[in-house]
C-alpha cells in the first residue's frame, strides 16, 4: 500500500521544515503544495495580472508552465523553466498565493496534479486541504498548529536570518491576515479534517514535533 502522509495547518506552523525532516527520516519524498500556489501568485504579479481577478488568474493557471521537482535534496519549483524556489518566499508572493488559491478552477487543477504525484510514489504532502480534499484516504493525517504569536515569532526569526526588514508586528499581522483569508474562503477553506490528529506545537521544539509525527506514522501504519 502507498505510504501517503497528509499534513495541513495554518501559516508558519512549521509544516515545510518539519515535513522535510520527517520525509527524510522515512526515506520518502516531500511535496510542499504551497509552492504551487506561490508559483501561480508570482506568475500573476509578474504578468501584471491582479490576483483578485478570478477569470484572468484562472486563465493563467490553465496555461501555467509549472514544474515541481521533488528529490531527496529538496524541492525545486520551476516557473517558465526558471528556478523560482527562493523568489516565491516573499511576503508579496505569500499574499498573492493566498488570493489566487481561493478560486475553484485553480484548486481543481492544482489538486489533480498533487493527487497524480502522490499516486505515483510514497510521499508526504503538506498544505491546507491535503487531509480534507487531496488525500482524504491517507493512512496518516495531521493538523499541525501553534498559537498565532508563536507562528509569527518563528516566521519573523526566519525572515531576520534572511535579512528581511519586517518587524515582528508586521509579521504577526501578515500571519493573521493570511490565516483569515485561508480559513474563510468559499472553496476548500483551511480546517482540521475530523479524522486528522491535531498537534499543537506552541510548546514543542523541532525535534519533539518530528518525533511525535514519526511515532504517529508508526502507530497508524503498523502491520500495513
Ligand atoms: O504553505 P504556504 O504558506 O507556502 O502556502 C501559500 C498559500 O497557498 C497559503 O496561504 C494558501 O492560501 C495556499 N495553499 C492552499 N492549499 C494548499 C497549500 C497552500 O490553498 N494545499
Amino acid at each position: 500500500m502507498r505510504l501517503n502522509i497528509a499534513i495541513d495547518g495554518p501559516v508558519g506552523a512549521g509544516k515545510s521544515t518539519i515535513a522535510d525532516e520527517v520525509a527524510r527520516r522515512l526515506g520518502i519524498l516531500h511535496l510542499d503544495t504551497g509552492a504551487m500556489y506561490r508559483a501561480l501568485g508570482l506568475k500573476a504579479l509578474r504578468s501584471g495580472t491582479d490576483p483578485a481577478d478570478e477569470e484572468a488568474v484562472t486563465a493563467l493557471c490553465r496555461g501555467l508552465d509549472l514544474d515541481v521537482r521533488t528529490s531527496e535534496a529538496g524541492q525545486r519549483t520551476l516557473l517558465d523553466g526558471e528556478d523560482v524556489s527562493h523568489l516565491i518566499r516573499t511576503p508579496e508572493v505569500s499574499m498573492a498565493a493566498s488570493t489566487v488559491s481561493r478560486y475553484a478552477e485553480v484548486r481543481k487543477i492544482m489538486v489533480r496534479r498533487q493527487q497524480e504525484l502522490a499516486a505515483a510514489q510514497d510521499m508526504l504532502l503538506d498544505g491546507r486541504d491535503i487531509c480534507t480534499t487531496v488525500l482524504p484516504d491517507a493512512p496518516v493525517k495531521i493538523y499541525l498548529t501553534a498559537s498565532s504569536e508563536e507562528r509569527a515569532r518563528r516566521r519573523w526569526r526566519e525572515m531576520q536570518a534572511k535579512g528581511l526588514p519586517d518587524t515582528f508586528e508586521e509579521v504577526l499581522q501578515q500571519v493573521i491576515d493570511r490565516d483569515h483569508q485561508d480559513m474563510n474562503r468559499l472553496v476548500e477553506p483551511l480546517r482540521r479534517a475530523e479524522d486528522a490528529t491535531e498537534l499543537d506545537t506552541t510548546e514543542m521544539d523541532f525535534d519533539q514535533v518530528v518525533e511525535a509525527i514519526l511515532k504517529l506514522v508508526e502507530e497508524k501504519t503498523h502491520g500495513q
